[in-house]
């Protein structure tokens, strides 16, 4: 296929990297969460070469950025991404998924598309924004992480909490994960549902199974706690956003066929509708199972709260994103609070409106993750346009 290389300027030098020049750089470090593999130091270099001021930092061998560039009063928006990736051992890898190769016109790679694409592309946009701040005003930041496919523990949370303690409110933040789904803008994420994990115990009584009678049996229970969790009704889920409760696990380990067992292990995870705190859901449950609380034990894991962005009548992130993709693709997006949690939860907030855009997700996290070089310039293109609009100072 033929390629329009695109050149930019600025005003001491003439860059002719590209984004797909970024976007294979950083595919070839080899930053498997939580290392950064030298991914974030590259990235601070080339911010710090564009005019940013860039803190790093390490905890727990997650490595963070904070970059910033201001150019006076105005709004502060932030860019959040993460370098880190999967692992990629194993598979029919048409390419090294470390090598960036191009095989008919696409990026293969891990990480290509979750999210070094949305990276590399945003890259591009910063470099173009910077070469021209004459009519521009607010701040800019960018966010960056080492340790979103993992725990998430000392990732952006720590960005959010460091963001916290210098006083400093973003107005909006755009996530570069992949969201488009079969062409890019198509689709963008303006929340996500919840999440959370329990780890139930239901404590019975062993005993003869001829003699049931002086016995409470923990499989059978177990199918009623089934039963009544799986039946609740979500009264606020929203037509964009429903509730989900799955059992992920049972476990009765009776290795005899004459007893009654005493004990169930169960674990289920709940994917939640923004019209809930992770509160509200624990309530929903202890309710379900009040009669049965005396044979029970419950303990709550690994808890994400969702986030919602709606449009606002001043300065609108949303309507400006959806906007530069209309400019860019002729559609306007739809918009999802679908699939798993993003790092956009540590930054949404009353003020903060966040909203993830980027390219397919199709290929995420599998073999022979890859990223079309003409779905990468159309999200740049994206991207440029956006920082253009949200930092005019005719805006
Ligand atoms: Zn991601």
């Amino acid at each position: 296929m033929t390629l329009a290389i695109q050149s930019h300027t600025t005003n001491d030098a003439i860059h002719t990297d590209t984004v797909v020049s970024y976007l294979q750089k950083l595919i070839q470090f080899k930053s498997v969460t939580p290392q950064q593999a030298g991914a974030i130091d590259w990235l601070a270099k080339q911010l710090t070469d564009f005019g940013f001021n860039c803190e790093q930092f390490t905890f727990n061998n997650v490595t963070n950025l904070i970059a910033k560039v201001s150019f006076g009063d105005g709004p502060r928006y932030a860019f959040s991404g993460h370098i880190d990736v999967v692992p990629a051992s194993g598979g029919a890898w048409r390419a090294e998924p470390f090598s960036g190769d191009i095989i008919d016109g696409a990026i293969y790679g891990r990480g290509a598309a979750d999210m070094k694409g949305g990276v590399a592309a945003m890259l591009c946009a910063s470099r173009a924004l910077l070469a021209n701040v004459a009519a521009k005003k607010g701040t800019f930041y960018w966010l960056i992480t080492s340790d979103e496919e993992g725990e998430a523990e000392y990732g952006s949370l720590l960005i959010a909490e460091r963001l916290a303690q210098q006083g400093i409110q973003l107005d909006g933040c755009i996530v570069g994960e992949p969201t488009s789904h079969l062409h890019v803008g198509d689709t963008i994420k303006n929340g996500r549902r919840g999440a959370l994990s329990a780890r139930l115990v239901i404590n019975g009584k062993a005993g003869h199974v001829a003699y049931p009678e002086n016995t409470i049996n923990a499989a059978h229970l177990s199918a009623e706690v089934i039963k009544r969790l799986t039946s609740i009704t979500w009264q606020r889920d929203e037509p964009s956003s429903h509730t989900s409760l799955q059992i992920t696990g049972i476990n009765i380990a009776n290795v005899v066929d004459n007893m009654v067992p005493a004990r169930c292990e169960m674990t289920f995870n709940i994917r939640y509708s923004h019209g809930y705190k992770s509160s509200d859901i624990k309530n929903e449950i202890q309710f379900a199972l009040d009669d049965l609380q005396a044979l029970l034990s419950l303990e709550w894991e690994r808890p994400c709260e969702p986030f919602y962005t709606s449009h606002q009548t001043r300065r609108c992130l949303l309507t400006q994103v959806e906007q530069a993709i209309f400019n860019v693709t002729g559609s306007y997006p739809l918009l999802s609070t679908s699939g798993g949690t993003s790092d956009g939860r540590f930054f949404a907030n009353d003020y903060t409106q966040v909203i993830e855009c980027g390219v397919r997700n199709n290929t995420i996290h599998q073999v022979n993750e890859h990223v079309p070089i003409n779905d990468l310039l159309k999200i740049e293109k994206i991207y440029t346009q956006l920082l253009e609009q949200v930092f005019s100072r005719i805006s």
